[in-house]
């Protein structure tokens, strides 16, 4: 029998995991806008809007700010391919998949990595970064601000202080910060910094913002040899996005006009008002999930509002309590990576997927899918815990 292909209708999934998180129906409206060409007059404007929009939520001046072409991991390699030549060392914090990632990436650039590692669930402490830069020589200090792996929110001003004492760009993975909690490029001394539009800006996967200061453009313009990837390479790059607008490679019109809608809802919201936002949702769950008898990972002072690391109780099977929310619910959570595979829950609370909604209906599919697990929650404890935070 002939194969039929029917008509795309993928589940209606809430998305609380640690991304993609849902769109905003305006963004997806923002999709179906027909194409302009790429070098138009009226995606001018579009440019023009979104690397002026992206300042404001990177709270810089950089005029080097772009989205480029690729997801996240296309944003960490961007910054990493541009400013390492072989045989540059530079200093990589791990303390989660992500550090793990940026490592690799420097060694395939042909650089010597100098690895600075913590425990998966805590901060990287600046006097571990002091003494492994010192007299190193090392022209970089790449540290994740939010350590989706593991709920971790790391401190960046202490660190990026220290990288410029010792003569180092302080570069920063925002992935899953960036429209979710702040993130101060200039105040804090970030030199350089990459997200994806996937997570705290509730677009789809696809664009990678990325922002250089002009001592990190500096490093660039005195390399001695190509930028290793012709995709990637800023040198061109630049003049597409800049006054010359030189053809490089076709911008995806499509996802621009996403992102550039994205950036314009949070323009509207205020970037406190986001971040305030995101914050109320996560306290709400986590008072949910404590009044339920769990605990999270990381310690209170240093867990990001966007990915909430909840620990597995003991006895309680991790895949079918996720199986239970995504078949019985229609919600995604995720699960642990690497050394926390099995461990913790992660539940990503991010842009437009941030909404008391979802946090108290998550909440009662959770003491739903824990009880069938025969773990003992007493009745509606998390979602009174949570209403009490929300004032209901
Ligand atoms: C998701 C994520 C990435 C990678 O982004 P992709 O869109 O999956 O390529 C990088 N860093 C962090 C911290 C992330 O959460």
């Amino acid at each position: 029998m002939e194969k039929t292909y029917l008509e795309l209708n993928p589940s209606q999934r809430i998305l609380l995991g640690p991304g993609p998180s849902n769109c905003h129906p305006r963004v997806l409206k923002a999709m179906a806008t027909p194409l302009v060409g790429h070098l138009d007059p009226d995606f001018l404007d579009v440019m023009n809007d979104v690397m002026e929009l992206l300042r404001e939520v990177f709270q810089t001046k950089n005029q080097l700010t772009i989205p480029m072409s690729g997801t996240g991991s296309a944003g960490m390699e961007t910054t990493l391919v541009n400013l390492l030549e072989p045989g540059d060392k530079a200093v990589i914090c791990i303390n989660g998949l992500f550090g793990q990632r940026m490592a690799d990436i420097v060694e395939r650039c042909g650089a010597e990595v100098i690895k600075v590692e913590g425990e998966w669930g805590d901060i990287i402490k600046p006097e571990q970064v002091e003494s492994a830069l010192k007299g190193s020589g090392a022209k970089l200090v790449g540290i994740v601000h939010a350590e989706t792996s593991t709920g971790v929110r790391q401190p960046l001003e202490d660190i990026a202080k220290i990288a410029h004492e010792n003569g180092a760009l302080l570069l920063a993975d925002t992935v899953t910060s960036l429209g979710g909690l702040e993130v101060k490029i200039d105040e804090w001394g970030v030199d350089v910094a990459y997200s994806g539009t996937q997570k705290c800006l509730s677009c789809p996967p696809g664009l990678s913002p990325v922002t250089f200061n002009e001592k990190a453009r500096e490093v660039i313009r005195n390399r001695k040899t190509k930028v290793q990837s012709w995709y990637l390479d800023l040198t061109m790059i630049e003049n597409y996005w800049g006054q010359e607008r030189f053809y490089h490679h076709t911008a995806p019109i499509t996802m621009n006009y996403a992102l550039r809608e994205a950036l314009r809802l949070i323009h509207e919201e205020g970037l406190q008002q986001r971040f305030a936002r995101h914050q109320k949702n996560s306290d709400a769950f986590v008072a949910g999930i404590e009044a339920m008898g769990l605990s999270m990972l990381p310690p209170k002072e240093y867990r990001l509002p966007s990915l909430n690391a909840v620990k597995i109780p003991d006895g309680v099977d991790d895949v079918k309590v996720r199986k239970m929310l995504l078949d019985k619910f229609n919600i995604e959570i995720g699960g642990g990576l690497g050394v926390l595979k099995g461990k913790i829950w992660r539940v990503g609370l991010m842009g437009y997927s941030s909404s008391q909604r979802n946090v108290m209906l998550l909440l009662a599919a959770l003491e739903t899918a824990l009880k069938a697990q025969g773990y003992s929650v007493k009745e509606g404890a998390g979602i009174a815990a949570a209403a009490e935070v929300y004032g209901l």
